[in-house]
Order: structure tokens, then C-alpha cells, then sequence
């Protein structure tokens, strides 16, 4: 059995840096995280171990010092908690930044704002959470309700393959072909490098496992992209989830890893499938480098 690593998987820059510095200032002084900084509990129950609390409303925070996740939060929730008199630790992703941005020009350019992602998000959230009118899509037929417009402005949440953003995009330019339609893309490139990387490794695989937290949105899309060019392809939180049944012994297998999943649980989910006697390579264009999995620890 031969065992492929992903081009690019698991925890992106932005989920990681928001980490280290709950951790450090947890060092420091008792803090709270506002909002889902990851759906993976592992990570969750590590911050809970070092006394940080997590909480949804800033009027739930007990302590004097709270941090806004990597997905950001609106100005209006930014404010209520300053109002408290908390100290405002701000970990949102450049990239989360970046798509703030790119929202407030299109309203202030007379776009009415159309958000591809998923309503209930915490990025979401904090992207609506100053706009008085706006709607978010996620489906054809979220796009074929709207309201006529005479000028659309399109973003997405970050973590939105960018396949189906562009397929909706296109959707909406046909629903409403008297209508202006602007696009800008706001799909973050550590998503789009591993949508992409997944798609090439289930192309060369007989079984893909999907390694991220049960609630983990980019990490089902992954499931949902790997599924597409794979037969057998498993989500697992961790390698207590994996099954000697799911592989042969002339399988391919290949793993990658949702954006919220750190090293230490690929690190382990490899190991797991080691044991069954594999060769491990990473997956690359150009060449594919074998190594055995006891060089890569
Ligand atoms: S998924 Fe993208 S935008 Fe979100 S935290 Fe990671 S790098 Fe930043």
C-alpha cells in the first residue's frame, strides 16, 4: 500500500498565528476567545487546558482581555465589546481582512453586496455585521430568489471552493443579464491551494482520508471536492476514527487535512496507516519523493 501526502493540507498561516498568540497571551493573563476560532477539539480542548475560555457574546466575557478570532468580526461587534471596557485583542487573518475590504468598496461604489458562504458563519458574520442590506448565497436557487438589482456586488467567505463561487457568479450574470454584475475574489489562497491539491491527489488515489473536526466547514468541502475524483474517501477527526477495512494492500491512499487541523493529528493519522506497511510520498507535480515515514518524523 502506498500512502500520498497532499501538495498543501492542514492548518493555514492564518488559523495557526491566531493560535500562538492566545496561547502566549494565556501565558500572561487569563483570556477569553470570542466566537469559533476552529471547529476541531483537539485544538479547542488544548486552549480550554491552558484557562482560556471561549465564548459567543461579548456579554457572556468574564475577563479583561478577549481576542476576535482569525474569521474576523464587524465593527458593530467590535465596539459593543469596547464598550464593556475590555481590551481587544485582534488575531483576524490579513486575508479575512483583505475580504473586508474588498466588501466595503462595493457598497461604497453603489454595488448591492451578494456574499457566496454560508449565513451562519462566524466570517460571515463579522462581513454582514455593518451592512443594513445585503444577502448571502450558497445555492442556484439562493441565487435565482434574489431581487432584481441593477448592480451587484459578489465576494465570498474565504473558504469557499472556488469553483462553485465562480459557477455562481456566472449563475447569477445569467439570472440577471440586465443587471451589472461585479466580482471580486476573496477565496483565500491557502483554501485555494488545498481545494486544488485535494483534487489532484484523489485523481491518483484508490482511498483519501479527510482528516479535520466533525463541524469543520472547509473540511467537508474537502470531503465533497475528494469525492468527486474518488470513489472511497473517509472524514476522520483523528486516527482512533480509521478502519483496517477501508484499505488494501494494492490501495493508494491519500491524505489531506482541513485548515483547522494541526500537524501533531496528520502526524498521527500517517503514523496509523504506516503500521500497515507503506511506502509515503508527498504529492507534488514534478516528482513524487519517497521517503519512509520513520525519516519523516
Ligand atoms: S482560511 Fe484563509 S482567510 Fe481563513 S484564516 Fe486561514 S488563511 Fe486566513
Amino acid at each position: 500500500m502506498k500512502v500520498i501526502r497532499a501538495e498543501h493540507l492542514g492548518m493555514c498561516f492564518g488559523v495557526r498565528d491566531a493560535i500562538n498568540l492566545a496561547l502566549d497571551t494565556a501565558k500572561r493573563e487569563p483570556l477569553t476567545i470570542l466566537g469559533d476560532l476552529v471547529h476541531n477539539e483537539t485544538v479547542l480542548a488544548e486552549l480550554r487546558s491552558r484557562g482560556i475560555r471561549i465564548e459567543q457574546q461579548p456579554e457572556q466575557v468574564r475577563t479583561n482581555t478577549v481576542m476576535v478570532t482569525a474569521h474576523g468580526a464587524s465593527e458593530r461587534a467590535l465596539g459593543r465589546t469596547r464598550e464593556r471596557g475590555l481590551n481587544v485583542l485582534e488575531a483576524t487573518c490579513p486575508l479575512v481582512h483583505v475580504a473586508h475590504r474588498a466588501l466595503a468598496k462595493l457598497v461604497a461604489d453603489g454595488f448591492h453586496p451578494v456574499i457566496i458562504g454560508k449565513r451562519d458563519h462566524v466570517e460571515v458574520r463579522g462581513l454582514t455585521g455593518d451592512l443594513a442590506d445585503y444577502d448571502v448565497v450558497l445555492s442556484e436557487s439562493d441565487v435565482s430568489n434574489l431581487p432584481a438589482r441593477s448592480r451587484f456586488g459578489v465576494m465570498a467567505q474565504t473558504t469557499q471552493p472556488i469553483e462553485r463561487v465562480r459557477q455562481l457568479v456566472q449563475l447569477l450574470r445569467e439570472y440577471f443579464p440586465q443587471s451589472e454584475v461585479r466580482f471580486v475574489d476573496t477565496v483565500c489562497q491557502p483554501t485555494k491551494q488545498r481545494q486544488h491539491a485535494a483534487v489532484e491527489l484523489a485523481q491518483q488515489c484508490d482511498v483519501v482520508i479527510v482528516i479535520g473536526g466533525a463541524h469543520s466547514n472547509n473540511t467537508r468541502e474537502l470531503v465533497e471536492t475528494c469525492s468527486r475524483h474518488c470513489p472511497r474517501v473517509h472524514h476522520v477527526q483523528g486516527a482512533s476514527d480509521l478502519n483496517e477495512h477501508w484499505f488494501q494492500r494494492q490501495d493508494t491512499v491519500g491524505i489531506t487535512a482541513g485548515t483547522s487541523t494541526p500537524d501533531v493529528i496528520i502526524q498521527s493519522v500517517a503514523k496509523w496507516l504506516a503500521r500497515l506497511d507503506t511506502t509515503f510520498t508527498t504529492s507534488t507535480k514534478e516528482t513524487h519523493e519517497v521517503k519512509s515515514i520513520s525519516r519523516m518524523d
